[in-house]
């Protein structure tokens, strides 16, 4: 087995690894005091040795209400360096909105060289689905459009959505009031439901929706968002 690399030392107490295969055993011993956290393939592992052998369980989900000692505390966490204009996200929800249009659709915004466009790919649709092009390098936002149905990510939506961009549902498309839109950030098949105003800058004619599981300490309000955006610059 090997041990890539020791990422901290809490006192004698707890150690913590990073595994480099699938087997991180470790029968050195430890003194009989403190035990490792293992980040391994598998999640973490807490590992003890005595004189007499290695004992190795799981960190469960529920072991982490416990807060792991010596860490601080990372939150989700989303801010953009420069917002898309909200004008843009109307002219998408123009388009979204065409009554005329039975299928689902899709529009991206695209980010090059410090501007923002609304991109409409190449698309093939149907009541349920929409087929596009979405390996697209500079897309950072993309809104599809459910016909007939709730502002809700389905699983296809799920299967899909797997890549680095704030993903969003728009329905109520052709209904009496506001279209209905919910946004997500997508980090590689984690996500994070998002505010459009912490997304576009000046936010008209549409209803947001936000599932009830999210806290509110999830989201990431307009203004703290203006506050990141000056002071860490990046999008993250
Ligand atoms: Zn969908």
């Amino acid at each position: 087995m090997t041990i890539n690399d020791y990422v901290g030392f809490v006192g004698d107490q707890v150690r913590y690894r990073i595994a480099g295969d699938d087997e991180p055993v470790d029968d050195r011993w430890f003194g009989g005091r403190g035990y490792d956290l293992i980040l391994s393939a598998r999640g973490m592992m807490k590992q003890a040795s005595t004189a007499n052998g290695v004992f190795t369980a799981r960190v469960t989900q529920e072991s982490w209400n416990t807060p792991l000692p010596g860490l601080g505390v990372v939150r989700p966490f989303f801010a953009m360096h420069q917002p898309c204009p909200g004008r843009l996200l109307s002219e998408a929800v123009s388009f979204l909105c065409d009554p005329t249009v039975q299928e689902e659709r899709v529009v991206q915004f695209v980010y090059t060289e410090d501007v923002w466009s609304v991109h409409y790919p190449e698309q093939s649709a149907s009541v349920g689905s929409v087929t596009f092009d979405a390996t697209h390098p500079d897309v950072c936002i993309e809104i599809h459009k459910h016909p007939g149905t709730a502002a809700y990510f389905s699983g296809a939506d799920n299967e899909d959505e797997l890549g680095l961009k704030v993903y969003g549902v728009l329905a109520n498309v052709t209904e009496p009031g506001e279209p209905v839109l919910r946004l997500r950030v997508g980090v590689y098949g984690r996500w994070l439901y998002v505010r459009a105003n912490s997304v576009f800058d000046g936010v008209s004619g549409i209803t947001e929706v936000m599932p009830a599981i999210v806290r509110q300490k999830e989201l990431v309000p307009g203004p703290l968002d203006v506050f990141l955006r000056r002071f860490l610059g990046s999008f993250r």
